[in-house]
């Protein structure tokens, strides 16, 4: 056969499969397999709500690529193109130089990626869920949010401190929810400022019911016991936008929030979409063998892929299950191929769902099975366990799981020190974007819309109009200068959207400001 080399670009569900199909079928000296992915761990996505509030690690949910996959070689490196007519892949190198690596086979799974863009205002101020980084960022942000209303002595804005928005009623959606709200409840002993009553977690979904995937009754089982721990939950309607206050409705009411996360809005991976093949929904469309159309030797699954299921004639599903059993499905096809045999179609039949919905509760459909509740909570955490995709995280894991048995969720936020870097704002009519006396942390240049400056009168009240600014005007730089709280209030007059760079950012810049207004 002589030596081949297989590409495999991704190292997650269906990638990781894949490659360890092919190394455990074929030796080194039948063939080369290279993986290539971004990042040097495999993320086990199914938990990731679980790091988010607090009761695992986040080393339980990422597993390194090279340890997992003995005899592949791991490349952590970005492919920015795949040519497939010179079977070539072209990536980025450690130096940043685009370099080609050519290949007898290629197999595409790079899963999706998250796009915010969907709803005004998402990308700045909603925390996505789609990388370890992601949930530890959202951790850290609830106990920061926690430590506010602990010190907080205006009772409304300690109610906002405490008010956490999720956007999205399906898998994700839900446990993120379940798990935010065990957090926040289970670690009120260990403030004084604060009751449950102060708490609110509020579910928003478009469709009339949450979790579509599983069956009617145990829709309104997670609907009603979620309800019972405290989530409110809003059906039949969709987020239109998100502010730094919290998140806007399409009938007109505005949902106030410290904390948004946002569970919807996914994307084919960047890669994916360069790829001039047939998409839907910037998916690319295969063969029923899972080949790109018209192209032998290039091939995709998972997230990334719309492959119809020989075994229902539907389109796969995009979930963890399914880009697993395609990963091992493809690696049999590409087996047959170098052995001049015949593929076969992929043809799956699903064993099932589980989502766990807090409070020690999920719900399960396996094997026709219907649980819920504790039983259901038991079986789901012991499959994921066993699912794990290593030895050494299982025991991590299982690790985690007893430890939280025994012990309160952990309150420490770590500051990671993030660097600083320059975003957009959206801020709705009447936003307050700073108030007078507050310290000095932001600078912002206005990109759209109007905002008004304020200041007290002699009295202190109320505030006065002193100005109005408008698009490419800029304001907030005189307390970052001058190192002193604010001077002034600023308010959106209409819908505004700003570019807003932190204290150390600005101060990078080496252009002397002329200070517009002294704020
Ligand atoms: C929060 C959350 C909860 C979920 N819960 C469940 C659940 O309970 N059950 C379930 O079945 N499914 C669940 N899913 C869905 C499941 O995780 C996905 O369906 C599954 O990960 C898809 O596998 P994949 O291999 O296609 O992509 P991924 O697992 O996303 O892997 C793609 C990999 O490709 C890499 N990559 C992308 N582009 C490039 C490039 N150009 N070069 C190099 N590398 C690249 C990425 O870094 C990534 O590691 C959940 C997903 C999320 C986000």
């Amino acid at each position: 056969m002589g030596l081949k080399r297989i590409i495999i670009i991704g190292g997650g569900f269906a990638g990781v499969k894949c490659a360890r199909t092919l190394r455990r079928r074929l030796t080194q000296e039948a063939c080369e397999i290279v993986l290539f992915d971004r990042e040097n761990s495999m993320v086990y996505y199914p938990l990731l709500a679980e790091v988010a509030g607090a009761t695992i690690g986040p080393d339980s949910v990422a597993t390194p690529l090279r340890q997992l996959l003995p005899h592949v070689l791991c490349r952590t490196e970005e492919v920015r193109r795949i040519d497939h007519a010179g079977s070539e892949v072209e990536y980025e190198g450690y130096d940043s130089r685009l370099r080609r690596m050519g290949f007898d086979h290629a197999v595409i799974a790079c899963g999706s990626s998250v796009n915010l863009n969907l709803v005004p205002g998402m990308s700045d101020h909603a925390f996505p869920l789609k990388s370890v980084g992601d949930a530890m960022a959202l951790r850290f942000h609830v106990m920061e949010q926690l430590e506010k209303a602990e010190v907080c002595d205006d009772p409304e804005r300690r109610r906002w401190y405490l008010s956490f928005v999720i956007v999205g009623g399906g898998f994700s959606g839900v446990e993120v929810a379940g798990e935010l709200n065990d957090l926040v409840r289970a670690s009120i002993r260990f403030y004084s400022n604060f009751t449950t009553r102060d708490v609110t977690v509020t579910l928003v979904h478009s469709r009339d019911q949450i979790l579509p995937e599983v069956s009617p009754t145990l829709r309104e089982f997670a609907r009603m016991k979620m309800e019972q721990a405290g989530i409110h939950i809003i059906l039949n309607t969709r987020v239109v936008l998100a502010t730094a206050e919290g998140v806007g409705l399409a009938d007109g009411r505005m949902i106030g929030g410290a904390t948004i996360v946002c569970t919807i809005g996914t994307t084919a991976a960047q890669l994916v979409q360069s790829l001039d093949r047939p998409k839907e929904k910037d998916r690319v469309v295969t063969d029923p063998d899972m080949r790109l159309r018209g192209i032998p030797n290039v091939w995709a699954v998972g997230d990334c892929a719309v492959i119809v299921n020989a075994y229902d004639r539907h389109p796969a599903p995009t979930t963890g299950q399914f880009a697993e059993r395609q990963g091992r499905q493809v690696a049999e096809n590409i087996i047959r191929v170098l052995k001049g045999h015949p593929t076969r179609p992929f043809s799956y039949k699903p064993l099932g769902t589980l989502c766990g919905i807090g409070e020690r509760n999920a719900v399960a459909e396996i094997l026709g099975l219907r649980l819920s509740g504790f039983p259901a909570w038991w079986l789901w955490r012991t499959i994921y366990l066993l699912k794990s995709p290593s030895w050494s995280r299982r025991v991590k894991l299982a690790f985690d799981w007893t430890w939280e048995l025994l012990f309160p969720r952990d309150l420490g936020h770590a500051r990671t020190n993030q660097t600083e870097r320059i975003t957009r704002a959206h801020y709705r009519p009447g936003d307050d974007i700073f108030l007078e006396g507050s310290p000095g942390t932001h600078f912002y240049v206005i990109d759209r819309g109007e905002v008004e400056v304020l200041h007290r009168d002699d009295r202190g009240q109320p505030n006065q109009i002193v100005d109005v600014l408008g698009p490419g005007e800029f304001f907030g730089e005189m307390a970052l200068l001058d190192n002193l709280p604010r001077g002034v209030s600023t308010r959106a007059r209409t819908e505004v959207d700003a570019l807003v760079m932190g204290k150390d950012v600005f101060q990078e810049f080496p252009v002397p400001w002329c200070p517009s207004v002294s704020c």
